[in-house]
């Protein structure tokens, strides 16, 4: 059986990137960069004021400290008409944003100056060379790089490109996604239980992580633990998506029939088990029938498991196609609030609690249960130890997204 890093590791060298695609500006929030994008104007694209004040053109900035009274002529407006020059000792109102006549070498801020009519005051301790002028290509200039491919299209950077007049750019494509729960028990939330169900689960927590990371799914189902249902669901997903998400039905179970109809839909295996819990039957798979390959994952049916795999596994895989570079859980080395016991031959993914300082492994770590993951916002990965970790011991803590 594979280790956890092992597992990640032939799984994850085999993902590359979706396509490139062209994307509204606006609507590019969350997506990685596909291309540089350069810029097309200086920025700021004229000299402007960084301050509500006055404009000064002023010949010696050298004068001993005395008050200062010159003419105010006019105004300049954000937005306005711009004024090419100014005479030599005078003042203009100007206001933020607005333009900087070509000869002004100061902007004296408006708090600091007093108005007297046709005359403006001001002690000459604010007349610093430039001060509050925000010149023309400071920012960045034409032809520059303004981002690279590669970089994350968070709302400053969609802010950015907006900022340098671009409305569209090449991205990578996202993955569609496809959530299927397997089990002749699974009912669905609202409807009265009968002797034997349960209320089906997993899709709904998936089909949140997927929301929560923006991505979307073309389909979510929920099918009986019978053969020609399930393969037909499976072949649908595997041409309406990029990534097939699975739960249940894939341990050893008579009527666990998710790997075989797999394997007969031409999935290829790129493992089965992995030395975890929870989470050992995770099955993760390829199917190459297209020009691109699709990747399948069936998760066990446990809903803490299922969870576990998907945000060890499947969201690292869903993150890589996306373009990430960064693609595991962020993760720190933080010591534990308790001293834990480590049972077992197999490494644990334990639902836990990180603070600033400390983490806490919680109470109920049973594959099903879903209360101590609900209040949990990390996962604590422990390798197999003989000893008990005491109090302290630094360990491994992927934070929830
Ligand atoms: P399986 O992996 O199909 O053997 O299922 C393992 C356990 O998880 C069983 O107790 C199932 O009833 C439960 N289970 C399977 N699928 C779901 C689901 N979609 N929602 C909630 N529980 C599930
Ligand atoms: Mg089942």
């Amino acid at each position: 059986m594979l280790s956890v890093k092992e597992a990640k590791a032939v799984l994850f060298g085999q993902i590359g990137q979706m396509p490139a695609v062209s994307m509204k500006v606006a609507d590019a929030q969350g997506y990685i960069l596909a291309e540089d994008v350069y810029s097309a104007l200086d920025l700021p694209s004229f000299d402007h004021s960084a301050m509500d004040g006055f404009a000064v053109c002023v010949e010696n900035f050298q004068e001993a400290e005395q008050l200062i009274d010159m003419p105010l002529i006019g105004e300049i407006r954000a937005g306005g008409k711009p004024v090419e020059c100014i005479e030599k000792n005078t003042a203009i109102g100007i206001f933020t944003g607005a333009p900087v006549p070509k000869n002004a070498n100061c902007i004296v801020i408006q708090e600091k100056a007093e108005r007297k009519g046709k005359r403006l005051i001001f002690h000459s301790s604010e007349l610093k060379p430039h001060a509050n002028i925000r010149k023309r290509g400071a920012q960045i200039k034409a032809g520059e790089k303004a981002m690279s491919a590669g970089m994350l299209l968070n709302p400053a950077a969609i802010g950015w490109l907006s900022a340098l007049g671009i409305t569209s750019i090449r991205v990578v494509a996202r993955p569609l996604v496809s959530v299927l729960a397997t089990g002749n028990e699974l009912k669905k939330p609202g409807i009265p239980l009968g002797a034997g169900q349960i209320y089906e689960s997993n899709t709904f927590a998936l089909k949140a992580a997927l929301n929560r990371d923006n991505f979307r799914t073309a389909a979510v189902k929920s099918v009986p633990d019978q053969p020609k249902k399930t393969y037909d669901t499976i072949k649908k997903m595997l041409w309406s998506s990029d990534v097939v998400i699975i739960s249940g039905g894939i341990s050893v179970g008579k009527y666990d029939l998710v790997k075989d109809t797999l394997f007969s839909l031409g999935v290829e295996q790129v493992f089965y088990k992995v030395a975890q819990k929870p989470g050992k039957p995770l099955f993760a798979g390829k199917y190459l029938h297209s020009t691109s390959p699709k990747w399948v994952f069936a998760l066990p049916g446990n809903p803490a498991a299922a969870l576990v795999c998907f945000y060890e596994y499947v969201l690292p895989v869903l993150k890589k196609l996306s373009g990430f570079s960064d693609i595991s859980l962020r993760s720190a080395m933080l010591p534990l609030a308790d001293e834990f016991v480590v049972k077992g031959d197999r490494e644990l993914f334990l639902r836990a609690y990180a603070t600033n300082d400390v983490v806490k492994i919680l109470e109920g770590q049973e594959s099903n249960m879903m209360h101590s993951f609900a209040a949990s916002n990390a996962i604590v990965f422990l390798p197999v130890s003989t000893t008990p970790l005491e109090k302290g011991t630094l360990v491994e803590t992927h934070f929830l997204p």
